[in-house]
């Protein structure tokens, strides 16, 4: 990759023990570059024991540094020394938090408080931001005739916590880049992913996997009609470290988005590899006025009502013509995220469970 092209001193990449920047670190260890990785604390097992064991052949090792997005002090020596900067780190949760300060602090100060580290630093050169579509669309409010692109954003007013969240924060960095002085001028690349499924790496559980559990231990007793734009996770990281290098990827932002899929799809890819292991996954889908009633007593259900029957396109050209990244079809992403949870012990493993298929290794001719 491009390591021999752009001077990369150090990389830092925030939020490492997360599921997206899990694979961030790896695949930049992979390219050999030197990685600084920052966790909210290094004796949490759980939470940084996988980071250790990504990359054995790796180049240089992983260093880990602690650092909490709404503790400023912490990022002046995270930064210290970097030349590129990777902010992955702002919370994803699965449940509607208590108050919208959980989830809008850390993710808006939390990117203004990385960014000013880089500013003072004075050496870094590029920081790319994992935004979201939740900041192009604004989550479920898209029109089956409409396609979305890189131009759009959604009104703070009228969206979510998560997505105002993310709109609130990738704005602020824009905004934030735009008014630093030449000197100090430094260049930004935002990332806005789609819904990420693919494999996990990490040993803790993560929004992401929500929807694949609950189909693979059947607690959902019918679907609800939603449809999903899904990203890998392993498109996703190559698209991370792409930005970090590639000039024309600089103060752009990239949609990354595979394909829309409808849930009762992924139920049947999950049928159709999982059923014969023992997993009794759930294929009917329920009139949206069954969801709409459920979604009187469960306000996570609630989350899902205006989102019934629509479809959300997003424009991926950037993601194939400029990051040059050509994405996994849905079914691989949807069946070796499934292989990842139950082997990481999220779902248990069924009597009739054979694991995924084993990779053949043809001998190499002499
Ligand atoms: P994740 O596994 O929950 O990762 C989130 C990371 O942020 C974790 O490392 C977490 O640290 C860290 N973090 C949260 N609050 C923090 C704080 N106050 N200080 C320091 N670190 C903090 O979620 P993910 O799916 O990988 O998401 C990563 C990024 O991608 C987020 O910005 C998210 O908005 C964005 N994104 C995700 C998706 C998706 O479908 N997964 C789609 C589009 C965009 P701990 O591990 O210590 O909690």
């Amino acid at each position: 990759m491009a390591s021999a092209e752009v001077d990369v001193q150090l990389v830092l990449v925030t939020g490492a023990s997360g599921y997206i920047a899990s694979h961030v670190v790896q695949q930049l260890l992979k390219n050999g570059y030197r990685v600084r990785g920052t966790v909210r604390s290094k004796k949490n097992a759980t939470k940084v024991q996988h980071l250790l064991n990504l990359c054995p052949d790796a180049q240089h090792e992983l260093e880990l540094v602690e650092a909490d997005l709404l503790d400023v002090e912490s990022w002046k020596p995270a930064v210290d020394g970097c030349s590129h900067v990777i902010h992955v780190a702002s919370p994803f949760p699965s449940e509607a938090p208590k108050h919208e300060d959980e989830i809008i602090k850390p993710a808006l100060e939390g990117t203004l408080n990385v960014l000013k580290a880089c500013q003072n630093a004075g050496t870094v050169k590029r920081v790319v931001v994992t935004s979201s579509i939740a900041a192009v669309s604004g989550g479920f409010t898209g029109e089956s005739n409409v396609v979305f692109s890189e131009k759009d954003w959604p009104n703070v007013d009228t969206i979510g916590t998560y997505e105002k969240s993310k709109t609130l924060a990738e704005k602020a960095a824009w905004d934030f880049v735009d008014k630093l002085k030449v000197i100090e001028k430094f260049e930004l690349a935002v990332i806005n992913p789609a819904f990420v499924m693919g494999p996990m790496l990490s040993g803790s559980d993560c929004t992401s996997m929500v929807v694949l559990k609950k189909l693979l231990q059947r607690q959902m007793p019918a679907l609800a009609k939603i449809n999903f734009a899904v990203v890998d996770v392993r498109d996703v990281a190559e698209g991370h470290v792409k930005a970090m290098t590639l000039p024309e990827a600089a103060g752009k932002r990239h949609i990354m988005c595979a394909d829309n899929i409808w849930m009762k799809e992924i139920a049947i890819i999950l049928e159709d590899e999982f059923k014969s292991q023992g997993y009794n996954v759930p294929t009917w889908v329920s009139p949206d006025i069954g969801i709409k009633f459920f979604a009187l007593f469960d306000k996570n259900v609630r989350l899902v009502v205006s989102a019934l029957g629509k479809v959300t396109v997003f424009d991926n050209a950037r993601m194939r013509e400029v990051l040059g990244v050509q994405p996994r079809s849905i079914k691989e992403t949807v069946i070796d995220m499934s292989y990842s949870i139950i082997e990481g012990g999220f779902v248990p493993k069924k009597s009739k469970y054979h694991g995924p298929p084993k990779v053949e290794v043809k001998p190499t001719e002499s």
